[in-house]
């Protein structure tokens, strides 16, 4: 079945749906071949059933098809295997965590159908369709390690299950055309990315939207029993289902809407206080500072190795010092990442001046002034990606500098807090609410104010 059918549906509770939608990822895109292995007899319209090694290469507005002794068995620029029941398939070098600090290449092995569909660009994008619960067990499991505590998985569960229904339906209203962001006539660069990115496919298998790294990392009957247990529930926020968002460590307040995406007030997506005390939102650089620069109480601020390596997936245990963490770059190192990330020419950098803030400190509109020139750029993951070989940890830092004697600055230092973009809900403080005991209505409600959990399907 084909979720665009139900997509006029979600956001309607009153229509209920009576079944779980399909969904499609689009697992690697924009390649010039693909490599794998199908285990079990897949069915293609043109070239029947296939098995074992295969092959395909994009050639002249058509995908070739090779199976495992390399004989051309499909030249078409759609080619749809169905999957028998109990098979899987395997995806060689499929890469992960692009342009994040963790990104590498994996074999990838997946359930469901596999889909290769050419490109206008003469490129091939693969995509999975797969029931949206069996989604959700190998989402759950890459995004998290499947020995988290059990409200927490049920949390996250309910979470990814809401956002992607929500999201589903709303790519579904917005037109392709419509833009998502861009640069303002003053030169100010403000850019976001959203779900509206994808067309040939709902959802992208990666941190762009969710993690999605096939079924090598369902380990354990937690995760099963996760999605089992919350089957079909969502939260929802005045009849509507939510567009639940969330990262990985806010840093002890999270973030509103606006400061990542579009300019619109979410009132479930405001900023709270990821910890037992109320800390007010920031509102002015002196609290910024202060902020950023002190060790909070916070869910999110563990020190606790072992309750940290049950709840991050072995990727992200490489990741240290998130809840507060420092950068260092010298003025000459930093000018080459800006010019090779932003393609502009600074020339000479003078200073680099926060202008807006959202309430936990997370920079929107961010000044850069060089000899040559000065911009503002925005939003939270494009100032990221310009300040760093890979990405910033988050976009909530202060900048010191270090000066010659003649004033000019040698080095620059940012001081940061917390891991992503802070909206929604604070994945490592949702974890550790629930080693201490919170439950999962708890949790949501405490990172989603004024939401209810309801069942779907
Ligand atoms: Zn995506
Ligand atoms: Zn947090």
């Amino acid at each position: 079945m084909c979720i665009n059918g139900y997509a006029a549906f979600y956001n309607l509770l009153k229509l209920k749906m009576t079944d779980q939608p399909d969904i499609t990822i689009g697992i690697m895109d924009r390649k010039a071949e693909v490599f794998g292995g199908l285990h079990g007899n897949f069915h293609g319209d043109g070239l029947g059933y296939v098995s074992g090694h295969f092959s395909a290469r994009a050639e002249a507005g058509n995908i070739i098809f090779f199976d495992e002794v390399h004989r051309e068995i499909r030249r078409s620029p759609l080619i749809k295997l169905a999957a028998p029941e109990g098979s899987t398939f395997s995806l060689f070098n499929v890469p992960i965590g692009k342009r994040f600090h963790w990104e590498r290449t994996e074999d990838q092995i997946f359930q469901g159908d596999l889909i290769l569909q050419m490109r206008g660009d003469g490129t091939i994008a693969v995509i999975n369709q797969i029931p949206l619960e069996d989604y959700l067990k190998s989402a759950i499991s890459s995004e998290m390690n499947s020995a988290a505590p059990m409200e927490f998985l049920k949390a996250h569960t309910i979470l990814s299950r809401s956002w992607l229904l929500a999201g589903l339906g709303r790519k579904k209203k917005i037109e392709k055309t419509s833009m998502t962001s861009g640069e303002t006539a003053d030169g100010e660069r403000i850019l976001w990315y959203d779900l509206e990115d994808h067309d040939l496919f709902d959802v992208c298998a990666d941190d762009h939207c969710q993690r999605y790294h096939g079924i090598t990392k369902i380990a354990s009957r937690q995760v099963e029993e996760a999605v089992g247990e919350t089957q079909g529930r969502v939260i929802t926020f005045q009849d509507q289902i939510c567009d639940a968002r969330y990262s990985k460590a806010c840093g002890g307040l999270t973030e509103e809407f606006a400061t990542a995406w579009d300019n619109k007030r979410v009132p479930y997506l405001s900023s709270i206080s990821d910890a037992p005390v109320p800390y007010p939102p920031i509102r002015t650089e002196e609290e910024a500072c202060r902020w950023i620069l002190s060790e909070a109480e916070a869910y999110c601020n563990i020190k606790d190795e072992g309750l940290l390596e049950k709840i991050l997936p072995k990727g992200d245990r490489e990741t240290k010092n998130f809840f507060r963490w420092r950068v260092e770059y010298s003025r000459e190192e930093l000018e080459e990442i800006i010019r090779k990330k932003s393609d502009l020419d600074f020339g000479t950098l003078k200073e680099i001046v926060p202008i807006q803030r959202g309430s936990s400190g997370r920079i929107c509109r961010l000044k850069i002034v060089g000899s040559k020139r000065s911009t503002i750029v925005g939003k939270e993951l494009e100032i990221r990606r310009w300040l760093s070989r890979t990405h910033l940890y988050s976009s909530a830092f202060v900048i010191a500098t270090r000066r010659n004697p003649n004033g000019e600055v040698e080095r620059f230092i940012f001081n940061g807090a917390g891991w992503g973009h802070g909206v929604g809900l604070c994945q490592i403080g949702a974890a550790v609410m629930a080693s201490e005991g919170f439950t999962v209505e708890q949790i949501l409600k405490h990172y989603f104010r004024g939401v209810e959990i309801e069942k779907m399907y």
